[in-house]
């Protein structure tokens, strides 16, 4: 059979993709070769907020800041942890995933693919899971195959072993100590996790910050934070070699200006970044055209170099988060099958890091404004400005407002918040809708919420951080 669709890859990119064809009544089939649903459902998003929210449960309990209220942490069952974290995977994955796949009508394929019949004729080969093959002819194609965890070449890691984000949530022993490489999100993330568990950890960041690609304050914010909770800090640090073995793994690690150190840790989990996942693919011979980084390169609409060919997620190399990779799929499918001409618009694309206190930002840092011509003014809220953050007394944290000199537009957001992911949205819709500093501060926010920051950062243009009230219009 023929079909109007085939898309390799079952992740977040893939299904968008498939439901907007099916909507549109298009025939569809999707390849996958690993578990349906991708990343984000399996070992990326699901799994990692699943494990956060049961580490922040325990590290509550353990540090209870109200007066007159005890509470206590106990030991963990990693492999009971571990085991809740699969069952709420599986039905998520089911609910989901699976299950729509049958109620929209599509047919998945279990195994590799990798195109074959050159770019003017291309097909799919698949090598099926359970033996044989299958050929796939279609008149378009999607690759939606994600990003798979990058591993720097640091002599005796692959000797001593390591953990990825997905083998570290697979854990059924909480490890003693841990030594994380990489401290942007999913680093941060499961670093905390794991200290929240009862892991010794430490962060190693080979830039000068952790959350380096984030606001300089954002990045000192969360620096406060984690050394308030012991995790260890060591940026501009770089892991020269690592030695051991599952029993016992050491690291040496210089800083800029310091010493080299040798650190024993119960083990090491890399968290330097996601890498496209093209191998295999034979994409060269479909005339699909990648990048120094195997991404692979399209148009704004999601078109490769092969016009029949489109490709969506993590796999063309932009922003690493499942409804961007949804939104690329949609609109890769709408162009493919209709020529509909949607271009994704990140303009006030938000982003969260889930730690706690968590980061998020929209829009432009004040050096992309600047770096963009365009005179900043700035304002810094610290939490404990923020009535919300002050009776929950947890005011860890800044709000940072980007707006531009003279015209008051709000162009970024950033925060570091407990809650600053659910601030964010608000955040994104004022830079969406071209808001000015006055209108935020004149906008209605609830009292006492961590919302509400918006508004408080806001005022802080015309007044002193110091009289900001929740009664100052
Ligand atoms: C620990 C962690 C936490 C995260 N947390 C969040 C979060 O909280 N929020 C958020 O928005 N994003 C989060 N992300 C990022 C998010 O998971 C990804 O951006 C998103 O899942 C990418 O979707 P995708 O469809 O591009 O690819 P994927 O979901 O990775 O799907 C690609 C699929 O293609 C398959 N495949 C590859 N090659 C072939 C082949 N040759 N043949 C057949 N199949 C193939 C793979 O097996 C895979 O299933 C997180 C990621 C990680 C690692």
């Amino acid at each position: 059979m023929r079909y109007d669709l085939a898309i390799t890859g079952s992740g977040g990119a893939a299904f968008a993709a498939a439901i907007t064809a099916r909507d549109g009544g298009a025939s569809v089939v999707m390849i996958e070769r690993g578990t349906t649903g991708g990343t984000c459902v399996n070992t990326g998003c699901v799994p990692s907020k699943a494990l956060l929210a049961a580490a922040a449960a325990r590290h509550g309990a353990g540090d209870q800041r109200f007066p007159g209220i005890t509470t206590q942490a106990g030991p963990v069952d990693m492999a009971a942890l571990t085991g809740g974290k699969d069952d709420l995977v599986a039905a998520m994955r089911a609910s989901k995933y699976t299950d729509l796949a049958a109620d929209y009508g599509w047919e998945i394929i279990a195994g590799p693919a990798r195109f074959t019949g050159g770019p003017d004729a291309p097909v799919l080969q698949v090598r099926r899971n359970d033996g044989g093959t299958a050929t796939v002819e279609a008149g378009q194609y999607l690759v939606a195959t994600g990003a798979a965890p990058w591993i720097p070449p640091i002599s005796g890691l692959a000797g001593a072993g390591y953990l990825t984000s997905t083998t570290a949530m697979e854990l059924t022993e909480l490890p003693e100590s841990m030594l994380v490489i990489g401290g942007n999100a999913v680093g941060l993330e499961l670093a905390q996790m794991f200290a929240r568990l009862g892991t010794r950890v430490t962060i190693a960041e080979a830039l000068d910050r952790l959350a380096p690609f984030d606001e300089p304050e954002v990045s000192a914010a969360i620096e406060d934070a984690f050394d308030d909770e012991g995790i260890g800090i060591r940026t501009a640090a770089a892991v020269r070699s690592v030695r051991g073995d599952a029993t016992a793994r050491s690291a040496i690690i210089t800083t800029a200006g310091g010493p080299e150190r040798e650190l024993a840790y119960g083990q090491i989990l890399v968290a330097a970044g996601r890498r496209p996942v093209t191998a295999g693919l034979n994409l060269d011979a479909a005339g699909v055209k990648t990048g120094g980084r195997g991404e692979i390169i399209t148009d704004e609409y999601q078109r490769t170099a092969n016009p029949r060919i489109w490709a969506a997620g993590d796999v063309t190399g932009g922003p690493q988060f499942v409804y961007t990779a949804a939104a690329q799929g949609s609109a890769a499918a709408a162009n493919a099958l209709r020529n509909a001409g949607r271009a994704v618009d990140y303009a006030a694309l938000p982003r969260v890091t889930f730690t706690s206190p968590a980061i998020a930002s929209a829009g432009l840092t004040e050096a992309e404004l600047t770096g963009q011509g365009v005179a900043c003014d700035c304002r810094v809220l610290p939490l404990s400005a923020v009535p919300r953050a002050v009776v929950a007394r947890d005011t860890r944290g800044v709000v940072k407002l980007v707006a531009e000199a003279g015209t008051g537009r709000v162009r970024g957001v950033h925060a570091v918040a407990d809650g600053a992911g659910e601030m964010i949205t608000a955040a994104s819709y004022a830079i969406r809708a071209r808001m000015t500093v006055t209108d935020l501060a004149q906008a209605w926010a609830p009292y006492l919420t961590m919302s509400e920051a918006l508004r408080l950062a806001a005022q802080a243009f015309s007044r002193d951080v110091s009289r900001l009230s929740c009664c100052a219009a």
